[in-house]
């Protein structure tokens, strides 16, 4: 598998392993950390859930790598020479060059951001009747195509859930059961095939060249299309160049091109492959493009915006072909690797192999003798930040439901994500998490459950309050006082 050598061809003198930045910071923002005292009543002021936290109280925010993202000096001059007009901007032809250049794709429609991308393209092909096989979904994907009255049938791999692995592809597909699916349903009620590149919800995980390509043959010998999610293609890229057979000496062009050939069409949020804001949709078949074309005025605005600003548009181009930069899309996977490699190595529970979204922590693990009624993935989030001013985010049993007699449907995973937004942390700061997480693994036994105070009905984990059971935090906050004295 893949090492640090990879990133950079420098070696450090002692032989110690380290990813190196390949960019430096020219334009900085002032962070705060909070005495762990204040931390602690932002904690109880946010209610126990890092997303009511305010970004002042935060020292590094891991909450997610959506919009966050640290975009480079040509891109932020590219703002400003952007083309302001509402049709035919100079801006939006650059875009659709980049668009043929780096995915070597025809057709584009701009949109505002990746779920509306998921709207159109749903509207479009989705109806009652219908499924959309995939390697897993994504919260906005399933949505979109559900509301249409599709159905989503999840084919990933055994492999794919498992908290400990060393299987380089989770992001694959089951051929057996894509197969199933296609017997099941009759290829022609099957609206796409749709693989999602970087796997979100199993943690940043790719897919295969090789399974994609097996998944493309069986689609084209059923006459189904092949949609690709490619928001989270670069770290996909990276792990198709390190990880699998055959892929070392291509040039990333190259990879991104035959990754592509096998599609139908795909789209993306700006948001996190060319760091930026936007999206938009990318095909090399004009029929399927004019399925969607007239959609894009009424929903997004006009075919040369899409609802995006030209800045942003210019920004866009310019991301897009930093995408083709190895140095580039690295960073996120090799950092990453950093963490996870270094928890593992310690025994503290954390999902292998690394991923290329961020840190998962298998809170189920770290905090077993916390029930899942009393959501251990919650009070892992709550505790990391009390201890460290890291803010994650819970993936747990809080940001599951409850069923209709009441009860929570209780999370297969209780997972605390500590996202890595792109080239946005140095490797002090990484230092720093590490270090704290294995302070707060030391102490786990301090750290209690939680319970509701305000629970809304749907989408109880963006604004739910919860309040920790007993005294657990006042134990923990004395325990970090007695080993770090008056330190932050
Ligand atoms: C973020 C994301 C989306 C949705 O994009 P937005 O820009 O947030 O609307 C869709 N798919 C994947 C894989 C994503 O990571």
């Amino acid at each position: 598998m893949e090492n640090f050598e990879q990133l950079r061809t420098v070696k450090f003198y002692s032989g110690e392993v380290t990813p190196l930045e390949m960019h430096k910071v020219r334009v900085v923002q002032k962070l705060n950390l909070l005495p762990i005292e204040e931390r602690k009543e932002s904690i109880f002021g946010a209610g126990f859930n890092t997303f009511l936290l305010q970004n002042k109280d935060v020292y590094l925010d891991m909450l997610t790598d959506s919009g966050t993202n640290a975009m480079s000096d040509n891109q932020v001059a590219a703002m400003s020479v952007a083309d302001d007009s509402y049709a035919g901007s100079a801006s939006y032809t650059k875009l659709e060059k980049a668009i043929s250049d780096v995915f070597n794709q025809k057709f584009f429609l701009p949109v505002h951001q990746g779920r509306a991308a998921e709207h159109i393209i749903a509207k479009s092909f989705c109806k009652p009747g219908t499924v959309v096989p995939m390697n897993y979904h994504f919260t906005t994907t399933k949505a979109h195509i559900e509301m249409m009255g599709s159905a989503v049938e999840e084919i990933y791999t055994d492999e794919a859930l498992k908290t400990k692995s060393s299987f380089p592809f989770k992001g694959n597909m089951d051929i057996n059961k894509l197969n199933r699916v296609i017997e099941k349903w009759g290829a022609e009620n099957v609206a796409y095939i749709r693989f999602e590149a970087g796997t979100n919800l199993i943690g940043g995980q790719p897919f295969s060249m090789a399974n994609l390509r097996e998944v493309s043959a069986i689609a084209k010998t059923h006459g189904i299309m092949v949609l690709m999610d490619i928001s989270l293609i670069n770290e996909n890229l990276y792990f198709i160049k390190v990880r699998e057979e055959g892929y070392q000496n291509k040039p990333i062009k190259d990879i991104l091109h035959e990754m592509l050939s096998y599609t139908d069409f795909s789209y993306f949020s700006g948001r996190k492959v060319s760091c930026t804001r936007g999206g938009g949709i990318c095909t090399n078949n004009h029929d399927i493009y004019m399925k969607m074309r007239d959609w894009v005025p009424l929903y997004e605005g006009f075919l040369t915006y899409g609802g995006m600003s030209v800045r942003e548009i210019e920004a866009m181009s310019v991301g897009l072909y930093e995408t083709l930069d190895f140095n580039v899309i690295s960073h996120s996977p090799t950092f990453i690797k950093y963490l996870v490699d270094s928890l593992d190595k310690r025994g503290i529970p954390v999902i292998t192999p690394s991923g290329g979204l961020g840190c998962h922590l298998d809170a189920g693990q770290f905090l077993s003798h916390i029930p899942q009624t009393q959501y251990p993935a919650g009070a892992l989030a709550a505790a990391m930040y009390i201890c460290s001013g890291i803010r994650g985010m819970e993936r747990g049993t809080i940001s599951s439901v409850r069923d209709e007699n009441g009860d929570d449907v209780l999370a297969d995973v209780e997972l605390l994500r500590l996202a890595f937004p792109r080239r946005v942390f140095t490797l002090s700061q990484i230092k720093y998490a590490e270090d704290r997480i294995q302070w707060l693994y030391d102490n786990r036994h301090l750290v209690g459950g939680l319970e509701w105070t305000e629970e809304p009905p749907v989408l109880r984990f963006f604004v739910g309050k919860l309040k920790p059971i007993g005294d657990w935090v006042e134990k923990l906050v004395a325990k970090f006082r007695e080993d770090f004295g008056d330190s932050l």
